[in-house]
């Protein structure tokens, strides 16, 4: 995007925009070698799970404190009577509509803004990002996709393309496709632009934006994760996706959100991502905790977009939302309202978060804690003026909190990073649990 947009930062008075991971990609690599070294003897072996329980097959219970997937806990009762009452009664899909898969439909659109009516069903979030990015090109006619730098959004073709992060694709750079352009991520973990506010940074992705409409190249839209997940749990600063947003509008693109990770309540919100920003997109993705941990993912956008791709292509998806994934994702979502999970994730993230930084108090090890809700990023580092990563350090961390029944690990780019996201239903006890366990291991 330089050849197209110059160096819109240097204008801007920011440093270059070599970004520091592209330059530590060998190192970074290497690093994550040595960390798989380090990592669980034998792992456990887990048989089954109960809320924020999992239990192995020697009896052994674990604190779950990273499955994000498994929003409302493992083996919620009221799911798994919905789901198999569902299988009784049919599980099966095809052209015909469905009672259990329109019901569903209609509950996730209701959770939207008012003007999101068309719903696609799919099995996971990759699906879904990827569908999303279709829907875009199809919608706009265009094939130029605007992403950010250090984000995940999946593993297929298209998810792949526009996921900058270098942890979870090792190849990204050399192969990415032509069609993607990216920008530098905003207040990411160890980016450039790390702590910086919206003000100075927005402008320099709105001119990569500008610049790219004005070398012929108007992007069909742009997809962004809401909330930084892969780059440390991390929150985008105020404003920032409202005007990116607005630069890919005006050329006539549209707004994806990926809130497969955060979205329906993990942060305290059903879309956090955006209703915090205050920035509503064209099209959302979301997964993970939908299906509460059955493969379920949907892209939810307005008729006018999913019209155009309809037309101009098919989209069906022999299992995506069948009536036992609808009947599970609609008790899902029944949960988490009915149990004030949101509420949860609010008030026991507070407290997780508080107790962390308390922690961050007494051991030198901590860098920094940060994040929103039930995903916070705890960072470990060798020195605080350096901020030297404590990579080797975190894996015997988690080996150690492993000992005393804590299921916790590093993934992503940055494996000096705990990703804390545990299911919604954790309780204060369980946290505090979580927290002085934490605590006699750096002790
Ligand atoms: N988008 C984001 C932000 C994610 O974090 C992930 C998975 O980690 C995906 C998309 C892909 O979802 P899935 O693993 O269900 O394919």
């Amino acid at each position: 995007w330089r050849e197209v947009a110059g160096d819109p930062g240097a204008a801007l008075g920011l440093p270059p925009t070599a970004p520091a991971h592209d330059d530590s990609l060998q190192r970074r690599h290497e690093v994550l070698a040595e960390v798989q070294e380090h990592y669980y003897g034998v792992p456990p072996r887990i048989e089954r799970g109960w809320r924020e329980l999992l239990i192995d097959v020697e009896g052994r219970v674990y604190l779950d404190m990273v499955n994000n997937v498994a929003s409302v806990g493992h083996a919620h009762p009221h799911v798994v009577a919905a789901g198999s009452r569902q299988m009784h009664l049919l599980n099966t899909n095809s052209r015909f509509h469905y009672r259990a898969i329109a019901d569903y439909a209609d509950r996730i659109a209701a959770t939207l803004p008012d003007g999101f009516d068309t719903v696609f069903f799919v099995n996971s979030g990759s699906e879904a990002t990827d569908l999303a990015i279709r829907l875009a090109m199809a919608a706009t006619g265009r094939p130029d996709i605007v992403a950010m730098r250090e984000a995940y959004h999946g593993w297929t073709y298209a998810s792949d393309a526009v996921s900058t992060s270098i942890a979870d694709n090792p190849f990204a750079l050399e192969t990415r496709p032509e069609w993607v352009h990216t920008v530098d991520a905003a207040n990411s973990y160890r980016g450039r632009h790390r702590g910086a506010d919206a003000v100075r940074y927005a402008p320099e992705a709105v001119a990569v934006i500008d610049g790219l409409a004005a070398s012929g190249r108007r992007p069909a839209g742009m997809i962004a994760e809401t909330y930084f997940g892969n780059a440390g749990g991390v929150a985008l600063p105020d404003g920032y996706l409202r005007e990116v947003y607005a630069a890919v509008r005006r050329h006539g693109g549209l707004a994806i959100a990926d809130e497969v990770q955060v979205g329906y309540g993990r942060l305290g919100e059903w879309f956090w991502g955006f209703q915090q920003q205050d920035a509503v997109p064209d099209i959302v993705a979301v997964a993970k905790s939908i299906g509460g941990g059955h493969p379920l993912g949907a892209v939810i956008t307005r008729r006018e977009i999913g019209d155009r791709y309809r037309t101009q292509g098919y989209f069906f998806s022999s299992t995506g939302g069948s009536p036992v994934s609808s009947a599970i994702g609609m008790a899902v979502l029944d949960v988490i309202e009915q149990e004030g999970l949101q509420e949860n994730a609010r008030v026991v993230g507070g407290h997780l978060q508080r107790r962390l930084e308390e922690l961050g108090e007494r051991h030198d090890l901590v860098g920094a804690v940060h994040g929103s809700g039930l995903y916070l990023g705890l960072e470990f580092v060798r020195d605080r003026e350096t901020l030297e990563p404590a990579t080797t350090e975190t894996a015997a961390i988690c080996n150690r909190l492993l000992e005393r029944g804590v299921i916790m690990q590093p993934t992503g780019d940055f494996q000096n990073v705990l990703k804390i996201k545990p299911p919604l239903v954790i309780t204060r006890a369980s946290v505090d649990v979580f927290v002085d366990a934490l605590d006699r291991v750096l002790s």
